[in-house]
């Protein structure tokens, strides 16, 4: 059964090295500098909330957010999802670290949990540093240090439309790897181990018997979006990579916003859930705008001899997102 989310598996070790080409100070012999015009299809409504609430009549809305006046995908919540399918393609890190004492939420009434030395010391939650990082941390940026990719605000070509959310809550952490109950007297508490990987939410969760509806502003299904990522003294094995993530090659659907895992109230069953959409066209051009004839092919070729790919990942992420997400 579908639980609203699926899990892409962590590579054991971290590919961290030095990487000099990661700079914007001066151009670096052998990289790109190239603008993607992008336009992505919503195949489900997209939430993404402003953080405001409106009425409709006395019903409480959660309303979504605009970008240069119009509903549209803001350029950070676009690089977010970016990110993360870059990082899951990549042997890269999760970008934070565990905390170990946990409270969580759980049916059997434990509400401690705790991971286990081997989860709490995994390489992905090191974090990276200026002299060695991982491909993610490279390309998107380590903390204060500027990333080479830049997002822009992705422009929607539709009026909000209202959809029903079905309120569902995060998992709790006892899903997020192997668990065992510990009892040491005193109380119970989880122990959980060997963790089940990067989270992406999908298709719907299981339904409660009493549901709760939360009424929220969509970019409607059929919307086209359009907007366009910049990128600077990118590697063709990095382009390689974001063609990936992009959904471009190999093809594949990608999942933003609120409600990834939630249901959809009267949709159809395969259809149920919120967020996704999909690369319908993509322009190469130069930074003045002038366009350019890339290879897709050569460049995700190169991605695929990069001692940076994690080839699990990036299969399971591309199979998991073929359209029923
Ligand atoms: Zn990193």
């Amino acid at each position: 059964m579908n639980e609203g989310y699926r899990f892409v598996k962590l590579p054991a070790k971290v590919h961290r090295v030095e990487r000099e080409y990661a700079r914007h100070d001066r151009r670096v012999p052998d990289s790109i500098s190239v603008r993607l015009d992008l336009t992505y299809e919503a195949e489900q409504p997209v939430h993404i909330g402003s953080g405001f609430k409106g009425l409709d009549g006395n019903v409480v809305v959660r309303c979504g957010a605009m970008v240069r006046g119009v509903p549209g995908v803001p350029g950070s919540s676009m690089k977010g999802v970016l990110r993360s399918r870059y990082e899951a393609i990549t042997r890269s890190c999760t970008g934070h670290t565990l905390k170990n004492s946990r409270s969580l939420r759980s049916s059997t009434g434990i509400t401690k949990g705790f991971f286990t030395k081997d989860v709490l010391s995994h390489d992905a939650f090191v974090p990276c540093t200026r002299e060695l990082m991982c491909a993610a941390c490279a390309l998107f940026g380590l903390m204060s240090k500027r990333s080479r990719i830049t997002v822009l605000d992705f422009e929607g070509d539709k009026a909000f439309v209202l959809e029903a959310m079905l309120e569902q809550f995060s998992p709790n952490d006892h899903h997020l790897g192997r668990c065992e109950i510990e009892d040491d007297g005193r109380e119970k508490k989880f122990k959980i181990s060997e963790l089940r990987g990067r989270k992406f939410g999908m298709g719907h969760g299981p339904i409660p018997e009493k549901k709760q509806w939360q009424l929220v502003e969509t970019i409607p299904k059929g919307t086209l979006l359009r907007g366009s990522v910049l990128l600077r003294n990118i590697l063709r094995e990095e382009l390689g990579g974001l063609l990936v993530a992009l959904g471009r090659h190999p093809a594949s659907a990608l999942k933003i916003g609120s409600g990834k895992g939630n249901l959809r109230k009267n949709a159809a069953d395969f259809d149920a859930s919120f967020g996704r959409i999909k690369l319908v066209e993509l322009t190469w051009r130069d930074h003045a705008g002038k366009p350019l004839t890339e290879d897709a092919r050569a460049a995700y070729e190169a991605f695929t001899k990069s001692a940076d790919r994690w080839a699990e990942g990036e299969n399971q992420l591309v199979a998991l997102h073929q359209g029923a997400c």
